[in-house]
């Protein structure tokens, strides 16, 4: 079975008919069966739907009029809702949740003829970088079992690090494609905020989250954002804007754009051997034609205590519909209704879950909503500017994804600790802009990350850089020994 080829490789296969999505899918979900249980990237594997769907893309792709994704098998967070199957979000609380309707990434997906083999695991409502707050346990690193795959994707970017799946799905509200994707060296892709919808994806901090590919390569995250990608008159915050052909600009000439190098990004703050993987990888850009220049995103500086307020309050809001009475977990023998409210949330509900929803109805709270949550959105404004200002004079921007290679499970103990992690991507997010994360080298035989930060909806530059980088090295080819 071709587990370690990319979903354009297996694309190719299947059209031609050199192999079956049924024979595809039944190595995949052998796969995850061998090697899943030492690393624990899916909450739930769906071998009977997956089969289903297998036999109706071969018939589909036996009529010749089967789309290019058709037989692929995927693995998808389990945040985006599937109807028919459960989706817990990695929480206790919707640990018998099942949607009575897909998601529109889910639909697409399907529509597309995709092959969902499983959910995979996740922080408890996508709030981590590591996936150590899952209620279902953590997702161990396949380069090194004793090391967290990042968060909150941690599942999705285990399994095709591993190939055990050749691609899937994750979502971003302040990192959680890019960093789970760096630490375990494959391609992630944050979308710019309305591009792909988010209707039926589970909100944690709404004017944040953005589902988005993992995948192998920058061309296989092109294949796989071109279905997730479009409006939805479902989502009031999906952009009515016409999708680009991702494929179609992969090999365009690169001669002459302009990155930026953010000083405030590659201080004595990074690790130097994360610094020089990225220089090196900088130098690569260069021979392509890229010119590069300083440039500065002075509010940087702030981010994390911008997010951390800013998500936080959004997630008190969005998490408060988990009641007891509408959604999963329900406690046993409510005394009355308030006792229903505070044992249901209490019991159903992990830690860090609870710490955010108690910042984040503080911060809104009056009396300090002036003080915390306003003054944290007037920041989030300058760092959007920031960014604006900066893309005056560059095409994109070269940052690092995370400060630190993986770290040891059980290794940050304190919350803070865990938040700093997200120094390099909440920016990001807060500005609303796109970012690639690519791998680039080793630090200690553990993958190094890069991001390529671009301008609003230009996914189709990141993409196109990212493929060229990729035909000139071979970071991203690299599998962890033990698994693939
Ligand atoms: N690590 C960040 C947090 O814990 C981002 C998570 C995410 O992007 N979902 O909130």
């Amino acid at each position: 079975m071709p587990y370690r080829k990319t979903v354009a490789e297996l694309s190719a296969m299947l059209q031609s008919r050199k192999i079956s999505s049924v024979e595809l899918t039944k190595g995949f979900l052998d796969r995850i069966d061998e090697l899943d249980p030492q690393l624990n990237s899916f909450i739930s594997v769906c071998e009977e739907t997956a089969l289903k769907a297998a036999e109706m893309a071969d018939k589909q792709l036996a009529s010749g009029q089967a789309s290019r994704l058709a037989g692929i098998p995927y693995a998808h967070k389990d945040i985006f809702c599937t109807a028919g199957i459960r989706t817990t979000c990695g929480s206790r609380m919707l640990d018998n949740f099942v949607s009575p309707y897909d998601a529109t990434v889910t639909k697409r997906l399907n529509e597309a003829g995709m092959v969902m083999l499983g959910k995979t695991n996740m922080d408890e409502f996508a709030m981590g970088s590591s996936n150590e707050t899952s209620y279902y346990g953590p997702v161990r690193n396949p380069w090194d079992t004793r090391r967290v795959p990042g968060g909150s994707s941690g599942g999705s970017a285990c399994a095709v690090s591993s190939r055990l799946a050749p691609v899937a799905t994750g979502t971003d509200t302040g990192g959680s494609i890019r960093q789970p994707a760096s630490l375990c060296g494959i391609t992630g892709l944050k979308p710019t905020y309305g591009r792909v919808s988010r209707f039926g994806m589970i909100a944690f901090a709404s004017s944040l989250d953005q589902g988005g590919p993992m995948t192998q390569t920058a061309e296989d995250a092109a294949l796989l954002l071109q279905v997730m990608a479009g409006f939805d008159e479902n989502d009031s915050t999906s952009v009515d804007r016409e999708v680009p052909d991702y494929s179609a600009g992969l090999n365009d000439s690169l001669q002459g754009l302009v990155a930026g190098i953010p000083e405030e990004y590659f201080d004595d703050r990074l690790d130097e051997r994360i610094r020089s993987a990225i220089d090196s990888a900088v130098a690569e850009l260069e021979k392509l034609g890229i010119k590069t220049k300083p440039v500065n995103l002075p509010h940087s500086e702030v981010s994390i205590a911008t997010y951390y307020v800013v998500a936080p309050a959004e997630c008190s809001s969005n998490l408060s519909r988990y009641d007891g009475v509408r959604y999963g977990y329900r406690c046993e023998q409510p005394r009355d209704l308030l006792d229903l409210y505070q044992r249901t949330r209490s019991e159903g509900f992990g830690a860090e879950v609870k710490r955010r929803i108690m910042i984040g109805t503080y911060v809104l709270s009056a009396g300090y909503y002036d003080a915390y949550y306003l003054k944290a959105q007037k920041l989030r404004r300058l760092i959007q500017n920031d960014f604006i200002e900066a893309f005056k004079s560059v095409d994109f921007i070269v940052a690092p994804t995370s400060p630190t290679v993986a770290f040891g499970l059980d290794e940050k103990k304190d919350p803070v600790s865990m938040y700093l992690s997200d120094i390099y991507t909440l920016s990001v997010n807060l500005a609303g802009l796109p970012s690639l994360a690519l791998p680039v080298g080793f630090v200690d035989q553990l993958p190094v990350g890069m991001q390529l930060i671009g301008n609003y909806f230009r996914e189709d530059l990141l993409l196109n850089i990212g493929h060229q980088y990729q035909q000139q090295t071979d970071w991203h080819l690299k599998t962890p020994e033990n698994f693939a």
